[in-house]
């Protein structure tokens, strides 16, 4: 019977082992790309490439890693009693299309409306590059910002708006270069009261 356990146990690992994909199997991914692309990936120029990209791929992607409600968990109590908006605007965004894994690149302003709970101005520019380092649609990321703030900040309101620009519509298939896309998301008084929302509308305007 214990041998019987043991088995199942070792069956698991074997398991466990063949989903996680190793930096030397992805840069192998990466030289059968460079081919395909008709390129030598032996020639000189070319041979740490495929390290060097894993590498950056590493950091476009490292949201995957990183838990934004850890860093919100800090928060101050002690705010004096000040309960009107703040508003963090003109946060740079780089993301990636889940579509084309083309880049998104924008801003992202922010805001929110505490209940006795204030956070460190970085962590919200920090929940921006968090949800913006994964694959995404900019409508997903504008609302898992949004309900991320709200829910860890216990916030009378959030508001969040992004203005990107796709590469995959930029540089490719449509090529529509100049077109930047706006998507907003409200949560609590910003989405009940038009006077929070339109105060908030006229701040990022500036
Ligand atoms: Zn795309």
């Amino acid at each position: 019977m214990s041998r019987n356990m043991k088995l199942v146990k070792d069956t698991d690992k074997t398991q466990q082992k063949k989903t996680e994909i190793t930096d030397k199997q992805a840069e192998e991914a990466f030289r059968t790309i460079l081919s395909w692309i008709g390129e030598d990936p032996n020639r000189e120029g070319l041979l740490e490439t495929p390290r060097r990209v894993v590498k950056a791929f590493k950091e476009y992607f490292k949201g995957y890693h990183q838990d934004a409600k850890t860093d919100l968990s800090k928060t101050f109590g002690d705010v004096e009693g000040y309960d009107d908006m703040v508003v963090e605007k003109n946060i740079t965004l780089e993301s990636h299309c889940e579509h084309h894994m083309a880049p998104i690149i924008g801003v992202a302003h922010v805001a929110y409306i505490p209940n006795k709970k204030v956070v460190g101005l970085s962590k919200l520019a920090r929940t921006v590059d968090i949800f913006s380092k994964r694959l995404q649609t900019q409508e997903r990321l504008t609302m898992q910002i949004a309900k991320t703030l709200m829910s860890s900040l216990e916030a009378k309101g959030v508001a969040v708006t992004i203005d990107a620009a796709h590469q995959c519509m930029t540089m490719r298939g449509i090529k529509k270069e100049k077109a930047t896309t706006v998507t907003n998301y409200f949560l609590g008084s910003f989405r009940e009261d038009l006077s929070f929302q339109n105060r908030y509308l006229r701040y990022i305007a500036k």
